[in-house]
């Protein structure tokens, strides 16, 4: 008889044959700039802990305190018993900071796009998406029973063209779904959001931005690209963001109306049937708006660092790609060359992950940095040595 689950092992070696399998690093102690990888000290240049907010004593004491008002865990979903008065607050705080009628959080980004993407768009609707937006949107897109398909990387003109042969479709869609990551988180670059809105309006489709790369970053105090464009609320229809990028916590939300909210509280299952955050979760997250809203310094170290890290990098002579945000890659070419160049980076101290074929294509491999503002010209300029002597030495500058 066959063995029922000799598949798992068989395609875990398969994987591990053709080098895709993850091998995972252990952070010993706290995600700051510098700290300690699988024994080793380095300059942490991987994380998304972009205003170093998971070590901002405000953020780590309101944690603190909750578990001490409130306990360790809500003890159920929001909609039943597990509704706290801390869930509240944060949407509101959420809402004020974003200048929107109303926010709604998700245990995390991915259960927001699962959750809410499938109740947007349905039977006879369909989804317009960028080809290369996030997983968790992918996901959410599959769960939907809409018709779908996918507009050109960060292309207004393509995307105008795929909604004017949708509208010749018969019976016509009864709504259309344009979704798009603001920022994308492989090459750093970003939506034309303020074309893609006029683009919409004109079409009369909704638009979904999945913000979780631009808020804390992008924007006036970081409140993210629909800000940074300057674009009005009511051109862009839901905003969804994560709390376990910028804000240093974990968490996900969408801000719009309060018929947004009102519509994705009573429809979205990842919402109605998951647990709520634990309060000391919650608790930090309200901290960490009450940080950005307080110390603007937090997100313009993180753009001094950018402007100096990417200068310094593009001078020893790399490519970062379209990158124009925090999200720096260096580009390298073969997936084994950039595999050898993070090993090498990692033994002179600066901790930065390869990202290979399939995530890119076969040759777009790059090491993917991701700046953050607590690093110090020191651990930049430390980091910019240790990528001129590896580049050297395997002859790419
Ligand atoms: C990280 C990320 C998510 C998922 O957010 P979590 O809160 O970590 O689940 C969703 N979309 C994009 C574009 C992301 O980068």
């Amino acid at each position: 008889m066959r063995d029922p689950v000799s598949f798992l092992g068989e395609e875990y070696r398969a994987l591990v044959d053709k080098e895709l399998d993850w091998r995972l690093r252990v952070l010993e102690g706290a995600s700051r700039p510098r700290c300690r990888v699988d024994g080793r000290d380095v300059i942490m240049l991987c994380s998304n802990n972009y205003l170093n907010l998971s070590n901002h004593p405000k953020v780590k004491e309101a944690a603190i305190a909750a578990v001490r008002s409130h306990g360790a865990g809500s003890g159920s979903v929001r909609p039943i018993a597990g509704n706290m008065d801390l869930h509240i607050e944060l949407e509101l705080r959420l809402a004020a900071f974003k200048g929107v009628d109303a926010s709604l959080v998700y245990q995390t980004g991915f259960a927001a796009n699962a959750g809410l993407i499938p109740q947007l768009a349905g039977s006879g609707d369909l989804i317009v998406s960028d080809e290369l937006n996030h997983g968790s949107i992918i996901d959410g897109v599959r769960l939907s029973k809409a018709s779908r398909t996918v507009y050109r990387h960060c292309d207004h003109v393509h995307l105008e063209e795929v909604l004017t042969e949708a509208e010749e479709h018969t019976p016509p869609h009864r709504r259309i779904l344009i979704i798009t990551d603001g920022v994308f988180s492989m090459d750093g670059d970003m939506a034309p959001l303020d074309r893609i809105a006029s683009v919409a309006a004109k079409h009369g489709s909704m638009v979904y931005v999945d913000d979780a790369h631009g808020e804390g970053v992008l924007g006036e105090g970081g409140r993210g690209i629909v800000s940074h464009f300057g674009l009005k609320r009511d051109t862009v229809h839901v905003e969804m963001g994560t709390f376990s990028k910028a804000f240093g916590v974990v968490g996900g939300h969408i801000s719009g109306s309060k018929e947004l909210v009102d519509f994705a509280l009573n429809m979205s299952r990842t919402w109605l049937l998951s647990g709520s955050h634990p309060p000391a979760v919650a608790a930090a997250c309200i901290a960490a708006i009450d940080v950005l809203e307080t110390e603007p310094e937090h997100v313009k170290d993180l753009w001094r660092n950018t402007e100096y890290f990417r200068k310094g990098i593009q001078d020893i002579g790399f490519d970062t790609g379209k990158s124009v945000t925090p999200i720096v890659p260096i580009m390298i070419g073969r997936s084994a060359a950039a595999k050898t160049f993070s090993q090498r980076l990692y033994e002179l101290g600066v901790f930065a992950l390869p990202i290979v074929f399939p995530m890119v294509s076969q040759d777009g491999a790059r090491i993917r940095t991701i700046m953050n503002a607590a690093l110090t010209d020191e651990d930049l300029d430390e980091a910019l040595c240790a990528f001129e002597k590896t580049g050297k030495e395997l002859d790419l500058v």
